[in-house]
Order: C-alpha cells, then sequence, then structure tokens
C-alpha cells in the first residue's frame, strides 16, 4: 500500500519565504531587459558573462537590446569556469571605470556568480573572503539581473555567491538577501546554443539539487514543493534534452526545472554528494555536475539507511512513476540511485572516479576535506571523513 502517514517528514518546521526575485519565464523573454533595466532605474549597465556566451551571439544581443532602451553598457566577458577571486577582481575594475548603476549576469552559475561577487566588492568594499558566510554586506547593493543560459545551478534563484579563493582554493559560499538578483529572465530559446557537454553535466547538477534538497535537515514544507517539482520537470526534461538539444519545450522544463531546484537550495541547502564533488572539482578538474551526478547515487544509497530520507527518496520515484506504489521505502530509494546511474551513462558521464584520474591513495585527503565542508552538516544522515572515504572507494571503479 502507499504510505499516507508521512509524507512530509518536516512537515512542521518553521520557514519565512520572502521571494526576492522577480520571474519572467517564456520563450523570447530575453526580449524584455530593456523593460526590466528601465523599471529597476538603471542608466549604465555591467554585462558579465563569458566568452562561449559572447560567441554564441548572446551577449551582443543583451547588449543591443540595453542601449536600444538608453543605456551605456560596459562588459565584462571572460568569466571563468568555478570564477576564482581573482576573475572577481577584474571584473570590478571594468565596473568601476564605467561607474556602473546596475549589474546583468548573463551565462551559467559562474557568470551569475561573478556578477553577485563583483557587486559585494564594488558596493560593499574589501575582499570576497569577508562576505563568506551569510548577511555579512553592511551597505545596500546595486540591482541584479540574471539571465541564465544553461538549465543548471539556479543561481539566479540565489542569494550566495560560490567564489573560489586564488590562494587556498577554498570556494566561498557568500550570501546575502541584498546579492540576490531583482530579476530573473528565464529564456529556454537561450538554452539551445548549450554545447552537448554542458547539457549534460548542467542537466545532471539540475537533478541533484532537486534530490539533494529534498531530504536535508533543513528542508520545509515550502522546499518541499519546490524539491518535488524541480525533480519531476528535470527528471523528464534531461532524457529528452540529450537527445533532441533543438527540443525548446523540454528545455524549457530544464530551465525551469533548475530555477525551482535553485529556490529549493536557497530554503533547505544541500547534501553530501556536493560537500563529495567539491574537492574532487578543485584538485581532479573534474566539472561540478559530473562530479555531483558521480557521487550522488552513492549518497542516496548511503542516505537511505535513515528511514525519513528513505521515503522522500521513494516519493520522488513514484512521482516520476518509475518505482510502483506497493514497493517499501528502501525499494523506491534503490530505483532513485538505480536511475541515476542510468542518467549518467545516457550523458555520456563515466561513474568512475578513477578514470577521471583518482586513485585509492587520493581518498583520505579527499575525504577529510568533504567531511568538512559546509553542505555535508545538512546531509540527513550524519556523514564523517570515514563515511566519505568508503563513499570514494565505491565509486572509484565503477
Ligand atoms: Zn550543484
Amino acid at each position: 500500500m502507499h504510505e499516507h502517514t508521512a509524507p512530509f517528514p518536516n512537515a512542521l518546521a518553521s520557514f519565512d519565504y520572502n521571494p526576492r526575485t522577480k520571474l519572467i519565464f517564456g520563450p523570447g523573454a530575453v526580449a524584455r531587459i530593456g523593460e526590466s533595466a528601465t523599471e529597476l532605474g538603471a542608466g549604465k549597465v555591467l554585462l558579465v558573462t563569458d566568452p562561449g556566451i559572447v560567441s554564441a551571439g548572446h551577449a551582443a544581443r543583451v547588449r543591443q537590446l540595453l542601449e536600444t532602451s538608453g543605456m551605456t553598457v560596459a562588459c565584462y566577458g571572460s568569466v571563468e569556469e568555478n570564477p576564482s577571486t581573482l576573475c572577481v577582481e577584474k571584473c570590478v575594475e571594468v565596473a568601476r571605470r564605467a561607474s556602473i548603476d546596475m549589474i546583468v549576469g548573463l551565462g551559467g552559475g559562474s557568470s551569475m556568480d561573478t556578477a553577485k561577487g563583483c557587486n559585494f566588492i564594488l558596493t560593499n568594499g574589501g575582499h570576497m573572503k569577508d562576505y563568506w558566510g551569510i548577511g555579512k554586506a553592511k551597505h545596500p547593493m546595486l540591482p541584479l539581473i540574471a539571465i541564465p543560459t544553461t538549465g543548471g545551478t539556479g543561481s539566479e534563484c540565489q542569494s550566495f555567491a560560490l567564489i573560489t579563493d586564488v590562494q587556498t582554493h577554498q570556494k566561498m559560499a557568500c550570501g546575502d538577501a541584498k546579492a540576490a538578483a531583482r530579476v530573473a529572465i528565464l529564456d529556454p530559446a537561450l538554452t539551445l546554443s548549450q554545447p552537448e557537454r554542458v547539457t549534460a553535466c548542467s542537466g545532471i547538477d539540475a537533478i541533484a539539487h532537486a534530490v539533494e534538497t529534498a531530504v536535508t535537515r533543513k528542508r520545509t514544507p515550502l522546499s518541499e514543493v519546490f524539491s518535488r517539482e524541480a525533480f519531476r520537470l528535470t527528471f523528464a526534461g534531461l532524457p529528452r534534452v540529450l537527445k533532441s538539444p533543438a527540443d525548446l519545450e523540454a528545455r524549457g522544463w530544464m530551465l525551469l526545472g533548475a530555477a525551482w531546484g535553485g529556490t529549493a537550495i536557497e530554503n533547505s541547502m544541500l547534501g553530501a554528494a556536493h560537500s563529495a564533488a567539491n574537492p574532487l572539482t578543485a584538485h581532479f578538474g573534474i566539472a561540478h555536475g559530473h562530479a555531483v551526478g558521480l557521487m550522488l547515487p552513492h549518497i542516496v544509497r548511503f542516505n537511505a539507511d535513515e528511514p525519513s530520507a528513505a521515503k522522500v527518496y521513494a516519493e520522488l520515484a513514484r512521482t516520476a512513476n518509475f518505482a510502483p506504489c506497493a514497493e517499501s521505502a528502501e525499494v523506491g530509494a534503490e530505483h532513485l540511485a538505480h536511475r541515476l546511474e542510468q542518467f549518467m551513462d545516457e550523458a555520456h558521464l563515466t561513474r568512475s572516479l578513477e578514470t577521471l584520474g583518482v586513485s585509492r591513495t587520493d581518498v583520505p585527503r579527499l575525504a577529510t576535506e568533504a567531511a568538512s565542508q559546509w553542505t555535508a552538516q545538512f546531509n540527513p544522515r550524519t556523514v564523517a571523513a570515514a563515511d566519505f572515504e568508503r563513499l570514494y572507494m565505491d565509486a572509484l571503479n565503477r
């Protein structure tokens, strides 16, 4: 029988919900950037983007739309993947020279994070590490418009900038309500230009955000709504965009699912798959979405020992119609872990850490770092360095 007793194990968890970001969704929605910038009183705009988006022509289009609305535009177009403090400093230089009054972040999570990082330093001074944590900015920040071009991070719906310290390689999560985008423009047509590998990695990341936020210790009845819908959309969308990259409807599902996933993160944080992934990205250069997707099935199986987490996993599997209602929570969770592995295979992303250059001797150091990641504390099951060692060992050779 389907269990109706406790579909929401954290049903009485308290929450505040105050959406800070106006969402504009629809194919062609980018055309409304001028209208949005005008509403926010912009005159001199900084456009923050990456070289791929410049060569896809999106940066020129956004610049032209803003100029047509009477604004002058300065551009920082050299955002790198996993942006560093150095990348942010260079962006701030461009912003200062142009004395801007608004910022547009156009691209994947890296562009939006760089835009937020630049906003912190431009308006509040100091260095990125001064804002590591939550609510460290004293002064008002400039309005930000976020325009994602990948269905992935959901950074457009978050108040956090993830910036890597160029010296220590620590990924710093710098969060402040003032850093959240005032407007996010979600235009599925912009995501059609993603290279196949970006579609795969960012799509897997979006699914991981849904799965991880659904079970965290901080989850609430509100975050549950976003996690579930993020899962439903990305789960249905990913196989379709992998098979038919020009499928605009499925691209829309991925983009919206990623935004809901980002909203879920903002309300319930992330879990151990992200903790395990960050050291893999820092030391072996494995793309964020690949690293997260590789570790996630192992984390799902590990967490399924915690009955309330298993129940949520099974609910997700039932929502997506691939686990029969009659089965137990444990079996439902195993269905989910197995399907997540299939997604990796369909995306042509290896599930073997050894293939990616990680060896047995690297595991203890990776495990120590994973256990010290901020996100580990939100995982539903307590996860220590010894657990991460076993999880990495399991993932070494699949
Ligand atoms: Zn992620």
